[in-house]
This record gives structure tokens, C-alpha cells and sequence, in this order.
């Protein structure tokens, strides 16, 4: 079936859907929190063809369900990447524009959204149109982070740049306050990246692309392979290189280092007796080499996924604090601080990004020249409730001036969610996009997706 037959077969099952559409959750979907469980659901998953590739005007032209990790090495044969390429291998472009995904290069080129020139979209009418900067900007724009509720991409075209074999990186072992300032005015670097290891600091990481690799080499490559979380607990201050593709999955395995809660005897005893288990204080180990050799397939990002969807949402949601945190750099010591002490959960991500001043206005990066995006992933050892104390943070972060990323359990109220996402505007293109008539309200979609 070419493109076009596929395109025209979705407009046909939108046009008669008469109800509100989601898409069918794929097991490797990396929204934690699912589709929404009401209403007719569409499958996507045939759009995942890498339609062109145009090396000397430096874009791909892809269907939505094309992953980056496939992207990627069909764009490398042509010396060329995606400026931001989201670090888990199942990850989509499509998702990740609808998602607002954004990686370590993110600090020059914001995220995927900003790399993206034009899209194909199917409307709630079933109707099909262009946006892009110069033809429908404001869905355009307004379609990053709107998780499929303004309409649906049929192909989008991406920005793809000169792309190198090596990355050079330079890793500095830093106090806490070292390394915010350090992520807050990141040096000249391709990459940016830091980890906080604990209370006393962590480490910072610089990449650099490069053509020849003039420092140790350091493969990722095997399913056994040490965790790059691992990796980067044995390093203080030193610099190596890694190839470019391990470089961009190197947090696939073990889902960054949530892999980690799967190898803890109260996680286990949590997830078959539900939460009521005497606390047993330990804290999640790093796989041995024989446990990686024996089940390393395991832990692959796309493998947790597939486990994770097949927890009932009302355990993982009461188990797992799992959440982004976009915050404007003036804010950043106190919400840092502020997440610490709920949550007191180690490592931390800390990837700066560059703000957006287009009308993005559901992006988290909407609005302020520059953010730090706080990842805090992990399981809570408190006795209040994980829903009550992410309802908290939630709220925090947007009095701070900032925005959680949304692929997780959200529980804003509806007032407070509708002042803080440009409602107005918002309704506005859903009805000059008919999206009601086939999509849900965004409020609705995460909020609201047990319905
Ligand atoms: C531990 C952890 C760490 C994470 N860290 C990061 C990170 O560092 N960087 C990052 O960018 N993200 C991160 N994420 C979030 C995740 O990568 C994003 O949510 C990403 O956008 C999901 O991509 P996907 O391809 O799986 O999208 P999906 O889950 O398949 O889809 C995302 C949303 O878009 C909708 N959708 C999908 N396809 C279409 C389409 N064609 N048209 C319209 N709507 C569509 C879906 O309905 C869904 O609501 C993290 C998640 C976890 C669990």
C-alpha cells in the first residue's frame, strides 16, 4: 500500500469515527500513562516508512511511526542526523513531536518540535492539510506537545545535519551546585548532559562530534554491556569517545536507570501484593554482568515498555515517580531543592533547553528563553501517596514558571490546567481544525484517560 492509500484509508476511518479517537497503544508507546480507554481507537502502526531522503537539502521526509533509532541509521549512510535524537531506540518521530521530546543537544536546538519544517496532518473532519511555518502556522506550532488531540500526522519533514563517527566526551565530576551551574551556562559543546549521582554532587558530560577519536574508546554496543548508568559511577574526571549510535542510545538500556527498581526484591513484592508490603529498605541495584548476560535482552528500553503496559495503570501509578520538570533557569536551585526533598530519589537528569518564542503554546518549553529540564525517575520512599505528592509538584513547577513534560500521570485540576495551557487559544484551533469531532480535549487525554 504506497503512502497516499494509506493516508486516504485513515481519512475514511476518521471521517466515520463519530466519536472521540485515540490510537492504538503499541507496547513500546514511551507515554507511561497509555491511550485513553473510552472511545474508537486507530492503528498507526502501518505508517512507519521512511518516505525520502534528501541529503543535499539536508531533510528526511518520514511517517510518523518511523522510530528515531531507524531514522538515524538510514540518515547516517548519508553522513547526516536529526539535530535532536531522543535516547530510547522505539522512540518515534511522530511521538516525539506530539510528546515534545528532547535530548542532550537540545541546549542548541531545542527540541524535536523546533527541527521539524512541515507536516501532513489529518484533521477531526478526515480532512488532510499542510502546516508548517508559512501554511497553517498555527496548528503547525500548536500541534508540538498536543498529544494527537488537534489531529493526526501523516508525515512530517525534518531537519537533518552534518553528522561525524565519534563523539569526544569530557566528564567532570562536580559538588550540586557545580554542576546546575554548569548545566544552567553549558560550555561551546554538541552535547550537554549531567547527572546527579547524590546529595554531595554528580557528574558533568560534554560531547563533541568528531571525525577521529583521539581518546579511549568506549563501546555500548552489546546487550550485556555495563549500563551507561554504571559506566558513569566508575568515572571521575576523564574524556573518551564513543561512536556516535552508541552515543545516542547509551541511556536505552535500563530506561536511563529505571531498569534498576525491576532488580529490587520490594518492587517485585510491591507489584504481586500491591503496595501493602512492610517497607524493606534497599536501595535498587545496578545489574551484575551475570544477571546483564543472562537477561540483558530484558532491559532494553522497548522490553520495559512492554512489561510496564501490561502493569494495571492503578499500580504503576501508585507505585512509580516518573517525571520531567522544564524549569526556567533563574528557578532552578529551588525547584531542585524542592524535588529533592520530596522525592529525595538519585540520579537525576539535568538537560538544558533552548526556550521557544514561536506560538507553541502546549510545549514545555514554551515562552522563556531557557530551561533545565529536571528528569527525576524513580520509585518514592514516603508515606504519602505518589499521586498526592506529584499533584504537589505539579503545581510547584508551574508557580516556578515552568511545565512538567505530559507522557506521564497528570492531575491538575481543570481551572488550574486550562489558566496555565492557553485554553483560549487552544479551543480556538481545535474548532478552526474541527478537532472535536474526532479528538479528545488534551485535559481529557491525560487526565481524564481512564474514562
Ligand atoms: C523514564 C523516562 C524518561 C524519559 N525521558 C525522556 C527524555 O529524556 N527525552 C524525551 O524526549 N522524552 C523522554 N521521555 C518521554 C517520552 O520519550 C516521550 O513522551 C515521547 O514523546 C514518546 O514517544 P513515542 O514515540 O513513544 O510516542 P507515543 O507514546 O506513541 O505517542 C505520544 C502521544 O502522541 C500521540 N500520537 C502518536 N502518534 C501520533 C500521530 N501520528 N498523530 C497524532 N498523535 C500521535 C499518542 O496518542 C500519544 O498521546 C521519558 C519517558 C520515560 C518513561
Amino acid at each position: 500500500m504506497s503512502h497516499a492509500d494509506r493516508v486516504q484509508t485513515l481519512q475514511a476511518a476518521v471521517k466515520n469515527a463519530r466519536s472521540p479517537l485515540s490510537f492504538r497503544k503499541g507496547s513500546a508507546s514511551n507515554t507511561l500513562r497509555g491511550e485513553m480507554a473510552s472511545g474508537k481507537k486507530i492503528d498507526l502502526s502501518s505508517f512507519n516508512n521512511i518516505l525520502e531522503i534528501n541529503s543535499e537539502q539536508r531533510w528526511a521526509l518520514v511517517e510518523p511511526r518511523v522510530s528515531f533509532y531507524d531514522l538515524s541509521l538510514a540518515t547516517l549512510k548519508e553522513g547526516l542526523i536529526p539535530p535532536v535524537v531522543p535516547e530510547f531506540t522505539s522512540i518515534t518521530v511522530g511521538g516525539a513531536v506530539m510528546g515534545a521530546a528532547l535530548e542532550s543537544s537540545s541546549h542548541r536546538f531545542g527540541q524535536v518540535s523546533d527541527t521539524t519544517l512541515e507536516y501532513e496532518v489529518v484533521l477531526g473532519s478526515g480532512e488532510k492539510v499542510m502546516a508548517s511555518p508559512s501554511e497553517n502556522a498555527d496548528l503547525f506550532y500548536g500541534l508540538s506537545g498536543s498529544y494527537g488531540t488537534l489531529g493526526i500526522l501523516t508525515t512530517i519533514k525534518i531537519q537533518l545535519i552534518e553528522a561525524k563517527p565519534f563523539v569526544h566526551l569530557s566528564y567532570q565530576s562536580l559538588s550540586t551546585k557545580a554542576l546546575l551551574d554548569f548545566v544552567c551556562n553549558p560550555p561551546n559543546a554538541d552535547f550537554i548532559e549531567g547527572v546527579a549521582l547524590g546529595p554531595e554532587g554528580g557528574i558533568a558530560i560534554a560531547g563533541q562530534l568528531t571525525s577521529e577519536a583521539k581518546a579511549p574508546l568506549y563501546r555500548q554496543n552489546h546487550y550485556w554491556s555495563p549500563w551507561y548508568i554504571q559506566h558513569l559511577t566508575q568515572l571521575k574526571n576523564t574524556e573518551e569517545v564513543m561512536p556516535l549510535q552508541d552515543y545516542l542510545f547509551r541511556l536505552d538500556r535500563g530506561a536511563f536507570w529505571v531498569g534498576r527498581y525491576v532488580l529490587r526484591v520490594r518492587t517485585l513484592l510491591q507489584l504481586l501484593f500491591k503496595w501493602g508490603v512492610p517497607k524493606i529498605s534497599q536501595k535498587p541495584p545496578n545489574p551484575s554482568w551475570m544477571l546483564r548476560l543472562l537477561f540483558g535482552g530484558v532491559f532494553k528500553s522497548q522490553k520495559l515498555y512492554d512489561i510496564w503496559h501490561r502493569i494495571p495503570t492503578d499500580i504503576s501509578e501508585k507505585l512509580f515517580f516518573i517525571h520531567d520538570f522544564y524549569t526556567p533557569l533563574e528557578q532552578v536551585k529551588s525547584v531542585y531543592e524542592k524535588l529533592v526533598e520530596e522525592t529525595a530519589i538519585y540520579p537525576i537528569w539535568l538537560c538544558p533547553v533552548v526556550g521557544t518564542s514561536t506560538p507553541q503554546i502546549l510545549a514545555p518549553h514554551y515562552g522563556k528563553k531557557n530551561f533545565l529540564n529536571i528528569g527525576v525517575y524513580g520509585m518514592l520512599n514516603n508515606e504519602r501517596p505518589v499521586h498526592v505528592i506529584t499533584a504537589e509538584l505539579e503545581k510547584m513547577i508551574l508557580d516556578h514558571g515552568g511545565r512538567k513534560m505530559l507522557y506521564s500521570y497528570t492531575y491538575y485540576e481543570r481551572d488550574l490546567f486550562e489558566e496555565f495551557y492557553h485554553e483560549k487559544t487552544y479551543r480556538a484551533l481545535r474548532k478552526n481544525y474541527q478537532a472535536s469531532l474526532a479528538f479528545p480535549h488534551l485535559y481529557d487525554k491525560i487526565v481524564n484517560f481512564r474514562g
